[in-house]
């Protein structure tokens, strides 16, 4: 019985970072439409999407402008506070250094990213930066929504290449 009730709230559980994932898989969408290298994210508080946000490196020619520090930003906004502690942060792509290191100062709760950067992921490919003894720890889970995010930015620059 109890083993029942269990397994319904892990997939209700699984569900609704489906659901995140997806959103984030959405901006990465709106990326791709600006020319833009095709990641999203969202920022979740209390079961609620507060900020979303994809890459607009180009179009801000900022090199900060990655999905998932823009989100953190707007979020940090919305929340009136630098401390994202309750925060989790879904993103399509493993994040790199800059935007891994923002989620240690944010305090960010837990990351869900989909799929690995191995030139520039720093979570598990180049390095394993959360494993190091920071005074924060960060949550990881990967794979959600993998092969779709891997698709687009695959398609991004086949496209980017026959220009
Ligand atoms: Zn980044």
């Amino acid at each position: 019985m109890n083993q029942d009730r269990d397994t319904i709230m892990k997939s209700q559980e699984n569900l609704k970072k489906y659901k995140y994932m997806q959103a984030a898989l959405q901006e990465a969408i709106k990326a791709e439409q600006k020319d833009e290298v095709p990641v999203g994210a969202v920022v979740v508080y209390q079961d609620k999407i507060i900020a979303r946000a994809h890459n607009l490196r180009e179009t801000k020619q900022s090199f900060e402008a990655h999905a998932e520090f823009l989100a953190m930003k707007k979020a940090a906004n919305k929340i009136g506070s630098w401390r994202l502690e309750d925060c989790d942060v879904y993103v399509t792509m493993e994040p790199c250094p800059m935007c891994a290191g923002a989620m240690i100062q944010a305090r960010i709760r837990s990351l869900f990213y989909a799929a690995s950067d191995p030139k520039a992921g720093v979570v598990d490919s180049v390095m394993k930066l959360f494993e190091f003894p920071f005074n924060h720890k960060v949550n990881v889970e990967s794979g959600l929504l993998a092969d779709e995010s891997k698709e687009i930015v695959q398609r991004f620059f086949k496209k980017l290449r026959t220009k």
